[in-house]
This record gives structure tokens, sequence and C-alpha cells, in this order.
């Protein structure tokens, strides 16, 4: 017998239409979306590479005219004229701040050429920054810092503020803010919250545990337990701006004290006793924020980069670096998830740096090789996210922000979290008892399991990021 397929009723036709033309629809909709979407991508990123790119640039800039008014130094001091010292050490003082804020209106330049606009939420925070900036160093809060150089701190809070007069676009986000909290503390740590997103428990086996199996999992008992935020920096001086900082100090001492570069000095720029021996401030890397090997980029550790080949000696340093990112508003269909629940929004984050060597007895050497800055930057590239100076700041990222400045103190007093914060949702998680059993478990039978981390420093043990 052969089986005949029954025709369907005409009722049928019509739903099976109907459900036809929804698909057809949705998939239309669908497309239209997706082609605003990646258009607008491939816009944000643009913009987001450019701002990077032209802040570190105005970094190079920096960097290199105060090295070669180091240099003009040492020639002033060989012609006695004690004027033209004077002048150039005040100068410098000067650059290092007026270079990285002209890095600063470079990048908003470069993102509005782009076609980004302006964000409220960025040209807030800056304001409001400025603000703070103004009662952090104004005598009154106690912590008399001194100035870099006279009216510095009225000059600095005047020019954030022109900037945000003008519309931040493209936020600077490894500002390292002068009244934020300067040391370690867990709940300042991104990865701690991603780990508890991820129950990624070897993160909490690795860097905090109490002995054996035993991590804060098991030794938690309500909000008192992680302790006050740390101060703010008490440094006396604070010589470099928070935003793209090229991260120099300027030291009171004889050149002569550091052979390598009193030799240098001597063969190239013809340095004699007139300079070397004089008590005078030269401007010099800050070698905490200036060392070998780059952070992220090292190879044959099992965290590194994907790299075809070693970073080439003379550029194996950290140092300045410009890290922005920008918000671009993506279309309303698209089906991508939200943190903040309005706008759904692009985020593009971008790490630019200045390249530079300098060349002694015909070897290329890194630029901080004899302590003192001398001109050395030609080049200007991207760098990925992880190998910059990125860390755990996202001094730009709105919500992160917002959660560290104002939902952790109201946190840590009385417990009490901001409802709608995804950080605070994940801590929230973190205080149920079942969830952390769930890890302490886990560790009891799994801690073998988790390797430590080769390289970790300066990255808080966070998560590998793409932009
Ligand atoms: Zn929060």
């Amino acid at each position: 017998m052969r089986c005949s397929t029954r025709r369907p009723s005409s009722g049928q036709a019509v739903v099976f239409l109907l459900a036809a033309l929804v698909i057809l629809l949705a998939a239309f909709l669908w497309n239209v979306d997706l082609h605003t979407l990646v258009t607008r991508k491939i816009k944000a990123q643009n913009a987001g590479d450019a701002a990077a790119l032209a802040a570190a640039r105005w970094q190079a800039n920096t960097l290199n005219l105060i090295g070669q008014l180091n240099i003009a130094h040492v020639a002033a001091r060989e012609a006695h004229d004690d004027n033209a010292v004077a002048a150039i050490t005040s100068m410098q003082a000067r650059i290092s701040f007026a270079g990285p804020l002209t890095a600063l209106a470079a990048a908003q330049a470069a993102a509005k050429k782009n076609g980004i606009e302006a964000n409220p939420e960025f040209t807030a925070l800056l304001r409001r920054h400025a603000q703070d900036v103004f009662e952090f160093t104004s005598p009154a809060n106690g912590r008399e810092l001194r100035e870099p150089y006279p009216n510095a701190w009225t000059e600095y809070h005047d020019a954030l503020i022109n900037i945000a007069n003008d519309g931040v676009a493209a936020g600077p986000d490894n500002a390292r803010f002068y009244a934020d909290p300067c040391g370690d503390h867990i709940l300042l740590t991104k990865a701690f919250y991603e780990a508890v997103a991820g129950r990624e428990w070897c993160w909490f086996f690795l860097n905090h545990s109490s002995g054996g199996t035993r991590t804060i999992l098991d030794d938690f008992t309500d909000h008192t337990f992680f302790g006050p935020l740390p101060d703010p920096s008490d440094e006396e001086v604070l010589e470099n701006p928070e935003i793209f900082s090229v991260g120099i100090e300027a030291r009171e001492m004889p050149l002569r004290a550091n052979a390598p570069l009193a030799e240098y000095l001597r063969e190239n720029f013809g340095a004699t006793t007139n300079s070397l021996d004089a008590h005078d401030i030269w401007f010099f890397y800050d070698q905490s924020v200036w060392r070998s090997p780059w952070p992220g980029m090292t190879l044959g550790m099992d965290d590194s980069l994907p790299l075809a080949g070693s970073v080439r000696d003379e550029y194996d340093y950290a140092g300045a670096d410009a890290v922005t990112r920008l918000y671009a508003p993506a279309s309303l269909l698209s089906f991508s998830s939200s943190t903040n629940g309005a706008t759904r929004q692009i985020v593009w984050t971008a790490a630019a740096r200045p390249f530079g060597y300098i060349i002694a007895d015909g070897s290329r050497l890194r630029p901080n090789s004899f302590g003192l800055v001398l001109p050395s930057y030609r080049d200007i590239r991207l760098i990925p996210l992880d190998a910059a100076s990125y860390g755990n700041d996202s001094s730009f990222d709105i919500d992160w922000r917002q959660h560290c400045d104002s939902h952790l103190p109201d946190y840590l007093d009385n417990g009490a979290l901001a409802s709608g914060c995804r950080y605070c949702v994940l801590l929230g998680r973190f205080e149920d008892s079942t969830f952390r059993r769930q890890g302490s478990e886990w560790l009891s039978t799994n801690s073998y399991k988790c390797t430590l981390p080769s390289y970790g420093h300066g990255q808080g043990g966070g998560t590998r990021r793409g932009h």
C-alpha cells in the first residue's frame, strides 16, 4: 500500500504562512539591526583606537620635551647660566602636567572626529572629579600637599573643567585618581566579582587561601569581614597628573652619583664637572612605573599573550601608556544585554603607548636605561589591553566607578547593597552561605587542579581580557 500524505486543511496553511511571515519579519528586522550594530561597532573601535593613539602621541611628546630640557639643563650648567637652569626646571614641572592634559584633550578631539559624541556620564564624572581634586588638594584637608609648581592645583583643576566643558567622549580608563584608595582591597578587585560570577573557585584558593584548602569562602562572616577601604595616597608631592601620567619624578641629586649616566652624558653631550657635580633638580623616570620586563608580554609563561616572537629588548619595559574607553549607543532592537539596563551600549577600550630607545655605543637601549629622561620616543602603537597599565583601575567604567565610589562605602559600613548594580548582586551572591559552601566542597577535593598563574602581579590576579 502506498503511503499518502494528507493534504493540510486550509486553516493549517494560514497558521503556517503566518508563522513563516513572522519569522521572515524578525529575520529582516534583525538583519537591519545587525547591520547598524556592526557599523556602529566598527565606528566605535576606530574612534577608540584613534583616541588612545592621540593620547599616547602626547605622552611621547611630553617625554621627549622633558628629555630635551634635561639636555638643555646640562648645556645651561656648562655655560654657568643659573637663570636658564631655573627656567628649565620650572618648565619641566609644568610640562609633566600640561602634556598629559593635552593628551586628554587630544583623545577627545580624535574620538569626536571619528563620530563619537560626548558622553554625559563621562563629562559629569570628570567635572565631579575636578571638584574632588580641588577638595583633596586644598590645605583644609590636613594633608599639606606641596605643589609641584606654584599654583599647580588651581591650574590643574581649571584644565579639567575646561575639558569637561567641551564634553568627554573618550574616558581615560587607566587614570589613577589622587583621592582613590591606595592599596589592595579584595572588593576593589574586579577579579573577585568575576570569580563569583563564574564560580571560579580556584581564584579563591590561589589568591585568598588561609591554609590547606581553607579560603575566605569558609572564613567570611559578614560585611565587617572585609575591613575598611585603604586610605588615599599620602605622598607629600604629587608630581604627575592622574590622567595619562608619564610616570616621572623630580629628584635633587648630582648626576655623577649615577656612573653610567654620567659617562653617557660626557660622551654624547659634552658634560663636565660643571653639570655632573651640580646639586640640581633633574627629571628621572619613576622606576616603580618604568620597569622591565614588560608585564603581560613576557613569553614562556602560562599566562602570557600569544605572540609570534619575543619583544625586542629595547622595548621590553612597562612605562607610560594610554587606555581609553568609549561607549557608543547600539540599537534598541539588538539582543545584547546591558549592565545598566538603560540603553544598550557598545563598549570599546583601546590601549596605545609610545615606543622609543636610546643609542649608546652603537646599540639600542631601553629609554629608561640611565634613569634620566632623555629624548627617545619615535613611534606610537596600539598595544593589547592586557599588556597595558590597566590593572583594576577601569577609572571610566561608569558602573564600576559607581560601585567603588558609592556602593562599597555603604556596604562596608552597614552591609547595605545597592539594587540593580551588577557588582552588588555578585557581592550578595558571595554572602549566600549555600554559594560559598558549594565552593568549599569543590575545593576540598579538587584544589589540586588549581595551578598557580605564573604571572599575576600588576593585574591583581585578574582574568585575561580582550578588548
Ligand atoms: Zn554596587
